[in-house]
């Protein structure tokens, strides 16, 4: 990481590109062939403490909630074309991100109707006469999931995930790495339920990631699920049993597994490299798009995770927090730890964006004080 070493591109089989998943498997075989994540058969339902016990109706709602998204985003990238828009902020939306949220919201709307739910998207865009042909896409592909489902009703839906903060309230990316699911890479949808500040609850569906990278044939499409206390999980989206998940307990940080977005601005890569050489990581990172990079640490298969806002930006970026809660959580209940660049913990009560952090560091647990002293010490 130190040096300018090509990143590997995390491509994955069933996409188009299954040459790069050969240089994948190749490659983390080599870095880890036997050392693989610690794993347990969990029957969720005979270990479940009182913290779970407490959140089973929420995690129940949240599993069919995002399993059903990922069906439904699945079922829009088999067309061969589909419709994609550029939101105000030039990032691209398409009709999956709008109808995810739809089906996401309706669900929590049902079972939670005094929640707030804080999401990504905005109907605003399919109200706009030039965009009536959009409207009618995401209703035809919510309907095959609620067959109520009307044009007005998906705009309500769509809208019922505009809601500000509350005590307990969801925060939910419909889908994270939009770019990923255009390119035909990864993608997450990823839904949290947060308390106090505190995050109670996380799932994210990542309908394209292996169950397993160092896999041959691993089965495509996982669900991650954590409660508050109660552990973090992985499970086929294709439905079985959940299966709990740990870091990997690094502990010398020269063999560190850094992996990071393969979109370029969503992180300094010289200040990356920079901490690299400084704490003389010797390992290339693996690129990956969306928030599915928290479950691969909470799996044991990657130990660090940073976004260090661009030169340009620092000074006023700040992270949404659904492109946060979830994996955080995921990776927190696995042994993991996630915090700002300073150390702070992420702070959850102020609005959709992490306003009192600056940038995000996801480790394995074990190496996270270094990091953050290595940070320090640099000035990043
Ligand atoms: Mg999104």
């Amino acid at each position: 990481m130190a040096t300018e070493a090509p990143r590997t591109a995390i491509a994955l089989p069933g996409l188009r590109v299954g040459q790069r998943a050969t240089l994948l498997r190749w490659r983390w075989e080599d870095s880890y062939a036997g050392s693989g994540c610690q794993r347990y058969n969990v029957d969720c339902r005979q270990n479940q403490d009182q913290s779970i016990v407490n959140y089973e109706k929420e995690q129940q709602v949240a599993l069919a909630a995002v399993v059903m998204a990922a069906q439904l985003c699945q079922n829009v990238r088999r067309q061969p074309d589909f419709s994609t828009l550029t939101k105000a902020d030039r990032s691209p939306v398409t009709l999956a991100d709008l109808g995810a949220q739809a089906l996401v919201c309706q669900h929590l709307l049902a079972a939670f109707p005094q929640d707030p739910i804080v999401g990504e998207e905005s109907a605003d865009i399919l109200q706009k006469p030039e965009n009536a042909s959009l409207l009618r896409d995401v209703t035809d592909f919510v309907k095959p999931f609620l067959p109520q489902a009307t044009a007005t009703a998906v705009i309500d839906w769509i809208n019922g995930g505009n809601a500000q903060l509350g005590p307990r309230y969801w925060t939910l990316d419909p889908i994270d790495g939009t770019k990923g699911f255009i390119r035909g890479d990864q993608y997450a949808i990823a839904l949290a339920l947060i308390e106090e500040g505190q995050i109670k609850l996380g799932a994210i569906a990542a309908p394209a990631l292996p169950m397993a990278l160092n896999q041959l044939n691993p089965e495509i499409g996982v669900v991650f699920m954590a409660v508050a206390g109660g552990g973090s999980q992985i499970r086929p989206l294709s439905g079985g049993a959940f299966q709990r998940i740990q870091t990997r307990p690094v502990t010398d940080i020269t063999q560190v597994q850094p992996i990071e977005s393969l979109e370029s601005t969503h992180s300094d890569r010289p200040r990356q490299q920079a901490l690299a050489a400084h704490l003389d990581i010797q390992r290339t990172p693996v690129a990956l798009d969306s928030l599915a990079k928290y479950g691969i640490i909470a799996r044991g298969e990657a130990d660090l995770f940073l976004r260090i806002p661009l030169a340009q930006y620092a000074a006023n970026y700040r992270e949404n927090i659904w492109d946060h809660a979830a994996g955080a959580i995921v990776l927190a209940e696995a042994g993991g730890q996630v915090t700002d660049l300073d150390g702070k913990p992420l702070d959850f009560t102020i609005g959709p964006k992490l306003s009192q952090n600056r940038g995000i560091v996801a480790t394995c647990g074990s190496i996270h004080q270094q990091v953050i002293a290595a940070l320090a010490e640099l000035g990043i």
